[in-house]
């Protein structure tokens, strides 16, 4: 019995007595890892807009550095609802940028079925949803699968990420993407080489427009993650 109850009590702190991530304010139950004073901090945080040649663009949300904390629960915790209010924090971000009104599908970076097993959820999908239910865009989960297993990006090169994610992507179903403008949506982009990649299949199905939002965004993109 005391063990039940002392794993009941640390889930109980772990769920509603903890601080907010960025600031250490004490949290109202509704809120996940931020107070609500930092999200819409980040929210409002400098909209930037990097115009890649090949890519088009690249949203994020935050530098990594702020959302290090949150992209890790989510991925190693499973905390959907954190995920889901990430991309909805992300997605008002997004409603500030005119020119995605033409944009038609989210598409969130494809888990490989064998990792998606291992972790339960892909972390992009509900990163996606939440972005979806601010800008009204569909996200398309199926159109594009990943096709190989590749091993994790974090300890290699830029060069080698290339090579470990050449084709490692399929697109399922050429006649949604076909004159589509697409937003790529992803946790954190590095080097960029895997949502380059999907560029790349998409653009060959004959997609229009690629882009990409995500939410952490090093300041040095050589940084290993
Ligand atoms: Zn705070």
């Amino acid at each position: 019995m005391r063990v039940i109850n002392n794993l009941l009590r640390s889930l109980v702190s772990f769920l509603f007595d903890n601080r907010c991530s960025v600031c250490g304010k004490e949290l109202e139950p509704d809120d996940v890892l931020f107070c609500k004073g930092c999200l819409e901090a980040l929210a409002r945080s400098n909209l930037q807009i990097e115009q890649i040649d090949e890519l088009e663009f690249i949203i994020p949300l935050a530098p990594f550095d702020d959302v290090r904390e949150a992209i890790h629960t989510l991925k190693y915790s499973g905390w959907k609802r954190l995920g889901r209010k990430l991309g909805v924090t992300l997605g008002e971000k997004l409603s500030r940028v005119d020119f995605l009104r033409e944009f038609h599908i989210l598409l969130p970076v494809p888990l490989h079925n064998t990792r998606k097993r291992e972790r339960g959820f892909n972390q992009s999908l509900v990163i996606s949803e939440g972005v979806s239910e601010v800008l009204g865009i569909p996200v398309e989960k199926k159109t594009v699968v990943r096709v190989k297993n590749t091993r994790s990006q974090t300890q290699l090169s830029e060069k080698e990420r290339r090579k470990n994610v050449y084709e490692a992507f399929k697109v399922k179903a050429p006649d949604k993407i076909t004159g589509k403008n697409i937003i790529i949506v992803d946790d954190v982009v590095t080097t960029g080489s895997t949502t380059k990649e999907i560029t790349r299949v998409l653009k060959d199905a004959g997609a229009r427009r690629v882009g990409v939002a995500c939410i952490g965004r090093p300041k040095s993109k050589g940084e290993n993650l």
